[in-house]
């Protein structure tokens, strides 16, 4: 593809930032508009476990596969499957020294500064919110930025995840709540601090499932836990106030008011917690989610495939697709040719894994829970995935 072509990328998560590398391998310039401010305005949330056949294999294509060596966790591939009394009902031990099974866990955190680290200065525009797309009179997609300015470029991603404005250009679907709504926090220095806790959890991720509800916790880098809390509750449930961050004290007590009768162990998860709780309703997009052709447009990531957690796909595959889209366009001159040579796999394997992810959630937290993720983590662990 010529060198010349305007990218222009919307979105600098890890699915957006993945291409950009991706195409500067390939000597091909890209600009990233990221709405946040700056690469530490918002916290990223907690860690992920990278898969060798995506997340990895991105890395692989972006030239950071040795560097996320060095930066992954192995320890953290731990898993434990509680009971809501603590009693544990499977223990994955962490691998020996040299001997992960593929799925090393990396802090987004770390995992983002790589990626952006690996880029030409100036090629992620910070504060650059996208307001609007639409495609302009000469038939090309045009993007206004929020202070009023228009780009034209030649051809337009949208890695802008769940409520993608670029999206609207080529589908009419918008994310579907799932029924679920978790919130997210943390608990810092846990090894001196919360020493239960910390033994509770491991160096990797705790699932405890029972009652349709769930309370997750994983090791993260720089000795804290991340913890999330998920019930099935109606979607408004986000927004009514029940998390209020003026209050954390009583928004801890109505959060625990969800969990009555479970071991003060995994109570302490919430009561303890020292982060902000920040409510996290979860959304997908119908799965099979795909589109018709439209030139010079093209969706990668959440902003095309939007999943529940419980395949622990979505930053896999949106680095995945950053990956495939940037080696597509290095690989052919024609703009659409390229366009249809990412899509086409793209899709049926976004599918597979959100078919996934619902039939995960739906099990994990239906009324045999418990049992649902012993049989799937159990499989998981002989066959390697899932997640
Ligand atoms: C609780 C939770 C746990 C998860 N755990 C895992 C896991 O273990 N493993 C896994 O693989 N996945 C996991 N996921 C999914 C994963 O977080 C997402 O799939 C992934 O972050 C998607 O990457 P993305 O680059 O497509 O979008 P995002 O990470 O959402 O990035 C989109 C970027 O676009 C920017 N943006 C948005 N709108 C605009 C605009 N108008 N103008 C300019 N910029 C804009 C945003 O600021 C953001 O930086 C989890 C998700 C949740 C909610």
């Amino acid at each position: 593809m010529s060198a010349e072509r305007h990218i222009a990328i919307v979105g600098g998560g890890l699915g957006g930032l993945t291409l950009a590398r991706v195409l500067h391998v390939h000597g091909i310039a890209s600009t990233v508009y990221e709405l946040d401010a700056s690469p530490t305005a918002r916290d990223q949330g907690g860690t992920l476990d990278l898969d060798a056949e995506s997340g990895q294999r991105a890395l692989l294509h972006a030239g950071l596969l040795e560097e996320f060596r060095l930066l992954s966790r192995p320890e953290g591939e731990e898993l434990r499957v509680l009971g809501k009394d603590a009693t544990v009902g499977l223990r994955i031990p962490p691998p020996e020294p040299g001997e992960s099974d593929g799925r090393p866990e990396i802090d987004r955190r770390a995992l983002r500064g790589l990626l952006l680290d690996s880029l030409p200065e100036g090629t992620v525009r910070w504060g650059h919110k996208v307001r609007s797309v639409a495609i302009g009179a000469t038939g090309r997609p045009t993007l206004t930025l929020a202070d009023g300015r228009t780009v034209e470029p030649d051809l337009l991603v949208g890695a802008d995840g769940a409520w993608s404005r670029v999206r609207p250009l080529l589908s009419d679907a918008d994310p579907v709540y799932s029924g679920l709504s978790m919130v997210d926090t943390v608990l810092h220095d846990v090894t001196t601090r919360h020493p239960a806790v910390a033994e509770l959890v491991g160096q990797g991720s705790m699932f405890a499932l029972a009652d349709e509800k769930g309370l997750v916790a994983q090791r993260n880098g720089g000795d804290r836990i991340r913890v999330y809390g998920a019930a099935k509750v109606p979607e408004e449930w986000s927004r009514s106030g029940i998390v209020d961050p003026a209050d954390p004290v009583a928004t801890k007590k109505r959060l625990l008011d969800l969990f009555p009768d479970w071991d003060e162990g995994l109570r302490a998860l919430i009561a303890d917690c020292d982060g902000p709780i920040i409510p996290r309703p979860i959304h997908a997009l119908p799965t099979g989610h795909r589109w018709d052709r439209v030139p010079g447009v093209t969706l990668l990531g959440d902003a095309a495939h939007l999943m529940s957690p419980f395949a622990g796909a979505g930053a896999n595959l949106a680095m995945l697709d950053g990956a495939e889209l940037g080696l597509a366009l290095a690989s052919h001159d024609d703009l659409e040719t390229a366009l249809n040579a990412y899509e086409t796999p793209m899709f049926p394997r976004a599918e597979a894994a959100a078919a996934l992810s619902a039939e995960h959630l739906t099990g994990f937290f239906g009324p045999d829970g418990p049992r649902v993720a012993l049989d799937t983590f159990s499989a998981a662990t002989a066959g390697g995935a899932a997640r």
